[in-house]
């Protein structure tokens, strides 16, 4: 589920497209170039290609029948029972392209609606913040070794206290930190 450039989810800006598509063809094409050069959406590509799919299946099925009417107009000009059924074959496709439209409009925003509640709750996950622990355990564990090292360096002439890890001069009998007995 992404989100457009214009705010709302793929869903709702199809539902958007179908909305257009019932108010013309021209807010529809408009919207239907912007989502295919700007968006690049999936779900929006697979919402314009039905509307266009009604809208344009629509239209050459009106503009057949309209030439059909025409030539019968040429040729019999008293036919009114037929021109009657031909408008009304008309008006019934407006209807079904209508219905569709509203029909698509109502599922792609209940769609839009639903995952937008559900990024709500996907989002709230803090996991990504158990990572950055980790470098900073090496660091101290890394410090630790550092740290044995420097108490255990050796001075020339001199020992460490098995007991407080202290330099020493050798020869001394008891260690001046803690009074270990050296020898
Ligand atoms: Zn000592």
């Amino acid at each position: 589920m992404n989100k457009t450039r214009l705010g709302i989810n793929e869903y709702l800006f199809t539902a958007l497209i179908f909305a257009a598509a019932i108010w013309g063809p021209v807010p529809m094409f408009g919207l239907i170039l912007y989502a295919a050069v700007v968006e690049k959406s999936e779900i929006i590509n697979a919402g314009s290609k039905t509307a266009l799919l009604i809208k344009v299946g629509a239209l050459l099925l009106q503009s057949f029948l309209n030439f059909i009417e025409y030539v019968v107009r040429t040729f019999a000009t008293d036919a009114y029972d037929f021109y009657s059924v031909m408008s009304r074959i008309d008006y019934l496709i407006e209807a079904a392209v209508l219905c569709a439209m509203i029909v698509f409009v109502i599922i792609n925003a209940a769609k839009g609606f639903a995952k937008k509640t559900e990024v709500r709750y996907i989002n709230p996950q803090p996991q990504p913040e158990a990572q950055p622990a980790a470098p900073q355990a090496q660091s101290a564990a890394n410090a630790a070794p550092k740290a044995q090292e420097q108490t255990q360096t050796v001075q020339p002439g001199t020992t460490v206290c098995p007991q407080c890890k202290k330099a020493v001069a050798i020869g001394t009998t008891f260690c001046a930190g803690c009074g270990y007995k050296l020898q």
